[in-house]
């Protein structure tokens, strides 16, 4: 196994990035960062990393280069620009930690390939208090050499586990997501409901608990951000909602159309676009808890 770099290039230091920056920074490794946003800046030089004025300059002071953007537009974008520039070096490897899409994840592994510059998909599960535990669970696309280079560096944030070739870790963390948002939505739904017909959220959340209806979503997600009143997970539903779109996209592409995905989805759409910008995806609960008070309750018995 390869020693771990002992140096890289970090675009997107945002809730995700900037934690996983100071988790390698007190590894040892030498973190060069880009950002946007001047705040996001700063605190990583007061982890001891280095800021860099733009994605290139960040890049060409290392020969592995780790992406944490938003979505596929972004990193294509920042891709395009790197490019465009002299900054990355034949030989060296991109590792695209973001949620991105697994079809645009293989053209950009094509068009960095023609360069010389190797690919690895490497998105996250496990949210800002997984890397804070360095227990992410990291799913990895991609092929050997690139692949052995970096899992030193991902071995720091968690357990890597290679799930295929190139852009196959992008299609299972959109998978994943896909159902966790199924969860989330599902467990609220349950929670509210039976609040109305007169049982306590709390007690609620122990029934799913200690039954068959049991996710992360009630074991975590409810009792630590809703239940609690602190909605702040540090993941945005906005995010949650991309991933369920490419989800149920690329099923469409391979010709396996979801039945469920849809529904999904277009839920979370309406509700990542209602919500204020930057919600976190727990508000999805009191999104809901709304909609239900506009429906006044029923008369009568319910339904059998
Ligand atoms: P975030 O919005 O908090 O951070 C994204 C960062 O990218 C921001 O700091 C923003 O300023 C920066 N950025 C945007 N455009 C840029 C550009 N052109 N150049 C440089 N920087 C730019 O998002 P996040 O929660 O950190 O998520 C990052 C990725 O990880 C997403 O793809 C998300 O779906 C995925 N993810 C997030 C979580 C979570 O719990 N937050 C968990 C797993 C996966």
């Amino acid at each position: 196994m390869p020693d771990r770099p002992g140096r890289i290039s970090l675009v997107g230091l945002g809730n995700m990035g900037s934690p996983m920056a100071a988790r390698w920074i007190e590894a040892g490794v030498e973190v060069h960062g880009f950002d946007t946003s001047p705040a996001a800046l700063e605190q990583l030089t007061s982890a001891g990393g280095v800021a860099a004025a733009s994605p290139a300059a960040a890049a060409a002071a290392a020969t592995i280069h780790v992406l944490m953007l938003p979505n596929s537009r972004i990193v294509d974008a920042v891709l395009d620009d790197l490019l465009a520039s002299d900054a990355l070096q034949k030989g060296s490897i991109v590792v695209d930690m973001s949620s991105s899409e697994p079809t645009r994840s293989i053209a950009n592994a094509e068009r960095l390939a023609e360069r010389g510059v190797g690919f690895v998909d490497a998105p996250v599960s496990g949210g800002v208090r997984g890397v804070l535990a360095g227990n992410l669970a990291i799913l990895v696309g991609g092929t050997a050499p690139a692949i052995d280079t970096v899992l030193p560096l991902l071995e720091v944030l968690g357990t890597p586990r290679h799930v295929g070739d190139v852009g196959a870790g992008h299609a299972a963390k959109a998978l994943n997501n896909l159902v966790s948002a199924a969860h989330l939505w599902a467990t609220s739904e349950a929670v509210l409901v039976a609040e109305r017909f007169g049982i306590p959220r709390e007690t609620m959340v122990e029934v799913l608990n200690a039954s068959t209806g049991r996710s992360v979503s009630s074991e975590v997600k409810w009792p630590k951000f809703i239940l609690t009143g602190d909605y702040g997970s540090g993941f945005q539903a906005g995010l949650l909602s991309k991933d369920a779109n490419v989800a149920v996209g690329l099923g469409e592409q391979l010709g396996v159309p979801s039945l469920l995905g849809p529904a999904v989805a277009e839920l979370w759409q309406r509700a990542a676009s209602e919500l204020p910008p930057g919600s976190d995806h727990t508000e999805v609960a009191r999104w809901l808890e709304s909609a239900f008070a506009e429906a006044p309750p029923r008369t009568g018995e319910p339904r059998p």
